[in-house]
């Protein structure tokens, strides 16, 4: 007999996950909201379940991808058939309390839930590159290693259901943060005549340089021990006026900048001026 997995949701992601299985010879049965995206599917060899419930009953392996949680919610709420002894790998992405919730979900209902995150672009899908990250039940997750190795490279992150979903958005935040900083300074370079993709190519040459500071920083923090990493604060605040005042001639939004100089600003007040950038770890938390 050959194996069977279930797909519910056929975006972007949806879809490639689903022609990842097909590729590696599983029977394949998709489902998605709008039918018309099971066709190019039915096409590479799936099976198009007639409805959500018949979708659920082909496979003991349900795989969700929906645009976010509220949509899984949504379609859970949906069955009516038994989930008892099925396996929900939902790769959609959200936040740990929401894996939380559908783990309840499905422990209420004698089924089985593991949390997935992807980072990856729907293209890389089925190659070493796509990165998966997962959490809760271990056995269940043991038992779907194999399925799920097909997708990328996969990483267990613990029983706790929500322990992929907590990396991932720290993951995900930090990208964000770092790349609304290059969009700031690409507005900054070309408003200085600078051709920004010969700018980025410098700069993504310096990227490697930033592992030890990072790592540098959080020892600091753990430590407690504030060493003048970057120059001591009140030196950095004295470069912060010129950076936004730079900023400022060219037009360049500086919110952002402020927010950092004012939190500089409040450690020197403090007294702790000689401290370096880890420091201002002191006053990100709630205040
Ligand atoms: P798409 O917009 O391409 O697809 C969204 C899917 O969700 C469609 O199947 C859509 O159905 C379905 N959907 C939305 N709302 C509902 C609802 N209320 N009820 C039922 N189905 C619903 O998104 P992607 O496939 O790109 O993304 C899916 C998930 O994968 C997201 O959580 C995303 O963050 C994650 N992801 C995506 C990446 C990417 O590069 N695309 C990268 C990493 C993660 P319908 O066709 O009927 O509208």
């Amino acid at each position: 007999k050959r194996k069977s997995v279930t797909v519910l949701g056929l975006g972007n992601m949806g879809a490639a996950i689903a022609h990842t299985f097909i590729n590696q010879g599983y029977d394949t049965v998709v489902w998605n909201r709008s039918a018309e995206k099971c066709k190019p599917l039915i096409q590479a060899g799936a099976t198009a379940a007639e409805t959500l419930d018949g979708a659920v009953a082909a496979s003991k392996t349900i795989v969700i991808c929906l645009l976010n949680n509220t949509a899984v919610d949504e379609v859970l709420r949906q069955l009516t058939g038994a989930v008892a002894g099925k396996v929900f790998i939902n790769l959609t992405s959200g936040t740990p309390a929401q894996a939380r919730v559908f783990a309840e979900w499905a422990e209420r209902r004698n089924a089985s839930y593991i949390d997935g995150k992807i980072l990856a672009d729907p293209t890389d899908v089925g190659t070493p590159k796509a990165q998966f990250m997962f959490s809760g039940q271990s056995s269940a997750f043991v038992s779907q290693k194999h399925v799920l190795k097909k997708l990328g490279t996969i990483t267990y992150y613990g029983e706790e259901p929500g322990a992929a979903a907590a990396e991932f958005m720290a993951q995900v935040a930090m990208g964000y943060e770092l790349l609304i900083g290059f969009l700031h300074t690409l507005r900054l370079v070309q408003a200085e005549g600078i051709d920004i993709e010969a700018f980025a190519h410098r700069i993504a040459a310096t990227l490697g340089g930033y592992s030890s500071l990072l790592v540098g920083l959080s020892t600091a923090i753990k430590s407690g021990k504030y060493s003048p990493d970057l120059g001591p604060l009140y030196v950095q605040a004295a470069l912060f006026d010129d950076l936004i005042g730079h900023r400022e001639s060219q037009d360049v939004e500086t919110v952002r900048m402020r927010e950092v100089k004012s939190l500089m600003d409040r450690r020197i007040e403090d007294g702790h001026g000689d401290q370096g950038f880890s420091s201002l770890f002191e006053l990100l938390g709630k205040q």
